[in-house]
């Protein structure tokens, strides 16, 4: 049966991709104009999206393969995230990021193989250490409860028998600069990348084998014995589709009531001078992860591309479910960001911030993925649950499994797991989640 299904609303992004901003200018993938054919659609090109459409490319012989995105590559989520790739759980719905022994261990295999998958793709198609470093990650630290907090993470590590170090207040300084931590704990299975370079380094990769097209929204879906994807100024018709898109799935009337959009924001320093980075001492590549799940996320980065050393904070985070949020949100965060700042770096009192972002994630209250076969031959890979740089790649290649092999040892494992729950209505939702949000900001104090 024939069904057609208009996009309710299309992706806004609140501030520039300041990743995808400070490097070189992006090679352009044309707008669609036409009507075209193809055998696989893929929609979106975060890392579900690049996954889904790499993964086909290995499967599928020489059937065509076209990946839209409404926006330029890497200018969404994509671009605006911290780059933590963590191969162990990050459950942000916890207090500690742990979930259930037997679901941990079955994650950490799964995030591991997505987390092989992008190197395998970073490879493949040459991208560096500035792009794509497997050094691992730090927890850090500020307070006495933070400090508990990374006891607690150490114990949950232990039982799942993963090693990581402690790192004392005297080591986090050497590497920081700043004395603000006082206790780390560093695993070493997680990939720090350079978010929008290793998304524009796949594309490029696969540009051989995939046509993309950018700044082209699909605003309708018409179902059927061929499926015709619509767009402002042209048309895919295809046999299969897949939806990468994230919490906008929703916005094709899927998951309606099962997921919850968050934004979350960020604050990025300009370039700093030879002698801030001097004044600051410390490694010239790191990033923090906080201790407590609400407090900030910090990275210092030196000089991809030639992009210069920055300093990026992230912290703050509300529900919106209208998958918008307006400049009000933007200037609570700025403000926290400024205060995060300035209670790390005291040695860099002056220096601005150049960009400041939010994004959006998508989870689910079970942290379950929005996924599988929702209509005859179109496939979701939605729902990240805020670890979108590994479990989107992880669903991606997940759902071009599905639709191509139909099964595999890999796919079993994943699907192995219950819908996203439904939520409480509204608008109980919008403010429990919010007044909770609050709370456990409050609650992180000198972390956040
Ligand atoms: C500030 C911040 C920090 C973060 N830090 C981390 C981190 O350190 N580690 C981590 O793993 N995750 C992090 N995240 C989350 C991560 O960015 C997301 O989970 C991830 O981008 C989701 O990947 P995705 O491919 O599923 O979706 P997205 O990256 O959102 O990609 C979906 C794409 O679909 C496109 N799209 C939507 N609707 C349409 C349509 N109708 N037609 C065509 N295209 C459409 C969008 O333009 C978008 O490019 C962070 C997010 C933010 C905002």
């Amino acid at each position: 049966m024939n069904k057609n299904i208009k996009a309710k609303r299309l992706p806004k992004d609140p501030g520039p991709a300041a990743w995808n901003r400070i490097l070189p200018d992006a090679r352009e993938y044309p707008a669609l104009t036409e009507d075209i054919q193809a055998d696989w659609v893929v929609v979106g090109g975060g890392f579900a999206g690049i996954a889904a459409a790499r993964r086909l490319s290995q499967l599928v012989g020489d059937e065509s393969i076209v990946l839209v995105d409404a926006c330029r590559l890497a200018d969404g989520p994509a671009g605006r995230n911290s780059g933590f790739m963590i191969d162990l759980p990050h459950d942000l719905n916890s207090e500690t990021y742990a979930g259930a022994h037997d679901q941990d261990l079955k994650q950490i295999r799964l995030n591991r193989a997505a987390i092989d998958f992008a190197r395998s793709a970073a490879e493949e198609y040459g991208m560096d250490k500035t792009v794509f470093d497997p050094c691992g990650k730090v927890t850090g630290a500020a307070s006495a409860k933070g400090e508990a907090h990374i006891d607690s993470y150490g114990k949950h590590l232990d039982a799942l028998g993963e090693g990581y170090r402690l790192m004392s207040t005297s080591e986090m300084k050497e590497w920081t600069g700043t004395d603000f931590y006082t206790k780390g704990l560093f695993t070493p299975g997680a990939v720090m990348i350079q978010p929008a370079a290793f998304i524009r380094g796949a594309a490029e990769g696969l540009s051989s084998r995939v046509a993309i097209y950018e700044n082209t929204p699909v605003t309708e879906m018409k179902l059927g014995d061929d499926h015709v994807l619509v767009t402002p100024k042209g048309s895919i018709r295809a046999k299969r589709v897949i939806l990468a898109v994230n919490g906008h799935v929703q916005s094709f009337g899927f998951f309606s009531r099962q997921l919850l959009h968050v934004f979350t924001y960020a604050s990025m320093t300009r370039a700093l001078t030879p002698e801030e980075v001097k004044r600051l001492g410390g490694a010239a590549d790191w990033g923090i992860l906080p201790a407590d799940p609400m407090g900030t996320t910090v990275r210092r980065s030196s000089d991809c591309m030639g992009s210069g050393n920055r300093i990026v904070v992230r912290n703050h985070a509300n529900l919106s479910q209208s998958l918008e949020v307006g400049e009000r949100d933007m200037r609570i965060a700025a403000k926290m960001q400024d205060r995060s700042f300035a209670n790390r770096f005291p040695m860099l009192e002056g220096v601005e911030m150049e960009h400041r972002w939010g994004g959006r994630l998508c989870l689910s209250w079970n942290s379950m993925p929005a996924f599988g076969e929702l209509d005859n031959r179109v496939w979701s890979a939605c729902c990240q649950n805020g670890l979108g740089t590994v479990k989107g790649t992880l669903s991606g290649m997940m759902a071009a499994e599905q639709a191509v092999l139909g099964t595999s040892p890999m796919l079993k494992e994943f699907l192995d797991h219950q819908q996203p729950k439904k939520l409480p209505p509204e608008p109980f939702l919008s403010l429990g989640a919010n007044m909770t949000m609050k709370w456990k900001e409050w609650q992180a104090g000198i972390e956040l």
